[in-house]
């Protein structure tokens, strides 16, 4: 059955008109989905009954159950869903002084292959569907009872691998009469799928674009990140520019900082080389070990320095606080997991 949370507005009345009932329906079933906390359409006391009953023939609403709900020592919450199909997803909650941001994931497994990520290693199994992203903010909104203000596309999966359903989902998030999370509090992270920058930069969307670059000569960056092969970094930089002329948004560069690796004072030169005169900001990631993995974090003191001699040479660049790693749910540390394997 068609998940009513897979519609954006539009789409939800054109699919209303198509079963013979008024658009503003549609409109008054969207603000029950993202307004209020209810998960059922019987809980649509505005509507009539036989309403309803013609909704339930239609229609399913994808109510997440959660399998597992971990919390850090510094407020940070990770959740394990279950999408319903034998398969599971996690989404974690940071609390910052700005307010509730929500990492979610876009694709249960990830194709990417960066050697650096958990979410390496693990079958892809599919696309997440534009509803199942959406539902991960109203799972946990209701869980908590809260509002949440922000999302990053920085769970597991690659999100511009996922383009069509990330988009509607942004659609949905976006809309003022649901959710409205505005464009500019919605961040999607990419390991750099150069073709859908391009298309990225046409869709008039205010989110910001992260780019997951972590590396600064192919040939570094190429073994870390596969995704490199097929579209080396000056590509993805031109990408980039072209991203930010048609956008006028700045971009936020992602560099997670490996011990011995990428994180000497010769990765910072060439860093700046590269960024040098773009409307940009650096975000730098402790590197977190993974299980079995070959990277490990730079000392706190190369990563300041580093950070220092970026701002010296007028690149913005910040350290990201690490948040929920003694649960597993920092940077690049979720992973699938199968429901009948756990
Ligand atoms: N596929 C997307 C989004 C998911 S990863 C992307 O690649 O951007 C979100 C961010 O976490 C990316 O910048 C990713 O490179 C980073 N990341 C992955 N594994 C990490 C690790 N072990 N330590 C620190 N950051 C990591």
């Amino acid at each position: 059955m068609k998940n009513i949370k897979d519609y954006n507005l539009e789409e939800l009345k054109q699919e209303f008109i198509k079963i013979g009932e008024k658009p503003y329906r549609a409109e008054q079933v969207f603000k029950w989905l993202y307004t209020t906390n209810i998960t059922t359409f019987d809980e649509m006391t505005n509507l009539s009954i036989e309403l309803r009953e013609k909704l339930k023939q239609e229609f399913s609403i994808c109510v997440f159950n959660i399998i597992k709900k971990q919390e850090s020592i510094d407020g940070t919450k990770k959740y394990l869903f279950d999408v319903l199909d034998g398969n599971a997803i996690e989404t974690v909650l940071m609390e910052y002084k700005h307010g509730k941001t929500l990492c979610v994931s876009s694709q249960i497994g990830c194709k990417m292959g960066c050697k650096f990520c958990a979410s390496t290693g693990i079958k892809f199994a599919r696309n997440l569907t534009s509803g199942e992203i959406v539902e991960q903010v109203l799972a946990v909104q209701r869980d908590e009872n809260i509002k949440i203000s922000n999302i990053v596309f920085m769970g597991i999966g690659e999100p511009l691998d996922n383009y069509e359903n990330v988009i509607n989902a942004i659609k949905i998030l976006n809309n003022q009469k649901g959710l409205s999370i505005g464009a500019r509090h919605i961040s999607i992270s990419t390991s750099g799928i150069v073709p859908k920058i391009y298309k990225l930069a046409e869709e008039n969307l205010q989110c910001t674009l992260s780019i997951s670059l972590h590396a600064t000569t192919d040939k570094k960056r190429s073994a870390l990140m596969p995704i490199n092969d097929a579209y080396n970094i000056e590509e993805l930089m031109k990408a980039c520019k072209y991203y930010i002329e048609k956008t006028n948004r700045r971009i936020s560069f992602e560099y997670a900082l490996a011990k011995d690796n990428n994180d000497n004072l010769e990765d910072a030169k060439e860093l700046v080389k590269l960024l040098k005169g773009m409307l940009c900001h650096v975000n730098l990631i402790p590197i977190n070990k993974i299980e079995n993995g070959a990277y490990t974090k730079s000392s706190n003191e190369n990563i300041i320095k580093f950070r220092d001699y970026l701002n010296e040479k007028g690149i913005v660049a910040t350290i990201r606080r690490e948040l929920g790693s003694d649960i597993d749910a920092a940077c690049g540390q979720l992973r699938r997991k199968n429901l009948k394997n756990e």
